[in-house]
């Protein structure tokens, strides 16, 4: 559900999933939500252990002016994401994109990049992609035709990866707008820097060639040096639609590995009907496990969970998003999760205590928890009930052309499953 629609091999990644459900000692129970539905602390005594893998949810927070939900059309990426993605809970994110034809997006990460895209490319294409179908009615509509992407340090500060930097300058019938002289300037200021880093020197060559893409009726720009101060709304106390967004002027201190953005005191308006805020995600703490909240993530030693002191937890594991903070592609994230089972692994086998002692292969597991979920009302979802939803929406996807029509209402799946 975080992967763009337009990125079907990058979703590659669910026959692994099917392939470790397919185990006999593998169990799923969806449509459960930890700290709701069920807490770590019921959980503990049926387990031998218990890793956390929940991600990361809620959006950094940019605390400036009109940032508060007053605004309509500031959006944060996760919810616009999720939105075309088909996640239930952003089905009824409520935006227009018939009121302008200038997006501004905060941020130059891939997330950004994503957003980007979708906001650029042409409907006809997405329309064969599994994008949610209520999107794809919106972005019919949309108006929008231009997309600043705005940045608060320098073009060696991206946070882009090659192939996602690449396609935007494969969208059709789209031009890019940077500041050409401030983009050479950096590059050849610290060229041998670019020489020893691979993947700043795969970027760098994008964006060289990528300045003669001066055709196109759309067009994706780039910013530097530019943190957002305040979002501004129009005059019309009703709507309070976001009419332009005001930023500081930075420059640039330190060494470029790890510069700093210091406001030089001017300040720069760019008007806009829409803005996305694409600046990183962080994770939410659940009761009973020990959360440092500067990082956003939970306290852990490869992936082993500890107190803010250090002092392991038995039998508690952090994995993904939750473990490291968010950042990294999928790839990152499965090397990641194999090193915390190679700590849980190295655990059993020099009998470390686990959550109940030394484990003992005995633990009921969901065979105590499905029976306490069942008495709370919940209707939990197995891996053979998510094979059947998987089904119906690759039906539904193929009357359309699409490889899956993702139902975004989560009655309309509960519906399924007991038909
Ligand atoms: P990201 O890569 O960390 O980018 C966040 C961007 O927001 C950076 O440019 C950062 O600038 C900026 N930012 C942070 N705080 C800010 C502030 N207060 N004011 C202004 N700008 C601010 O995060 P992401 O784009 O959300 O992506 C998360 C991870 O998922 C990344 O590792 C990404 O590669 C991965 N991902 C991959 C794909 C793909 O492979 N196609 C797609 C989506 C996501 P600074 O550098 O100055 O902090």
């Amino acid at each position: 559900y975080g992967v763009a629609p337009d990125h079907p091999e990058v979703k590659n990644v669910q026959h692994k999933f099917d392939e470790v459900a397919s185990d006999p000692r593998f169990q799923f129970i969806g449509n459960v939500s930890l700290g709701k539905d069920i807490s770590v602390t019921e959980l503990k005594p049926h387990y031998d252990a218990i890793v956390l893998s929940y991600g990361a949810s809620a959006e950094k927070k940019l605390g400036i002016k009109g940032d508060d939900g007053s605004l309509k059309n500031v959006l944060s990426a996760g919810d616009f994401v999720g939105w075309y993605n088909g996640l239930f809970q952003d089905y009824n994110l409520q935006l227009d994109l018939t009121r302008t034809d200038t997006a501004v997006v905060i941020g130059h990460g891939n997330v950004a990049l994503d957003v980007a895209r979708i906001l650029l490319m042409d409907v006809s294409t997405l329309s064969t992609t599994d994008i949610a179908e209520h999107a794809l009615e919106t972005l019919k509509q949309s108006k929008i035709k231009n997309v600043v992407l705005v940045g608060r340090r320098g073009p060696l500060q991206i946070s882009f990866t090659t192939k996602e930097l690449r396609e935007m300058f494969q969208l059709p019938n789209t031009r890019f707008h940077t500041d050409v002289d401030f983009l050479k300037e950096e590059f050849s200021n610290h060229a041998s820097y670019i020489s020893t880093v691979r993947s700043l020197k795969r970027l760098t060559q994008i964006l060289e060639k990528g300045i003669y893409n001066v055709e196109g009726d759309k067009s994706w720009t780039l910013k530097f040096l530019r943190s957002p101060t305040a979002f501004v709304g129009g005059n019309d106390s009703h709507t309070r639609f976001v009419k332009a967004v005001e930023f500081s002027v930075n420059k640039l201190e330190g060494d470029v590995r790890s510069s700093i953005a210091i406001p030089t005191g001017e300040i720069e308006t760019i008007e806009t009907g829409l803005v996305i805020k694409s600046v990183g995600y962080r994770s939410l703490p659940v009761e009973g496990i020990p959360f440092d909240k500067d990082r956003g993530l939970v306290y852990n030693e490869r992936g082993k969970i500890t107190d803010s002191d250090g002092k392991e937890l038995p039998g508690m594991y952090v994995a993904g998003w939750l473990k490291r903070g968010a950042t990294g592609v999928i790839a990152a994230t499965m090397y990641d999760a194999f090193e915390t089972a190679e700590v849980i692994i190295s655990d059993l086998q020099s009998n470390k205590p686990m959550l109940n002692g030394v484990a003992s292969n005995m633990k009921p597991g969901a065979t105590a928890i499905l029976p306490l979920l069942a008495q709370r009302g919940i209707r939990t979802v197995s891996y053979k009930d998510w094979k059947k939803i998987e089904a119906r929406e690759s039906e539904l996807g193929q009357q359309k052309g699409k490889p899956r029509e993702k139902l975004a209402k989560i009655e309309e799946v509960l519906k399924i499953l007991d038909e």
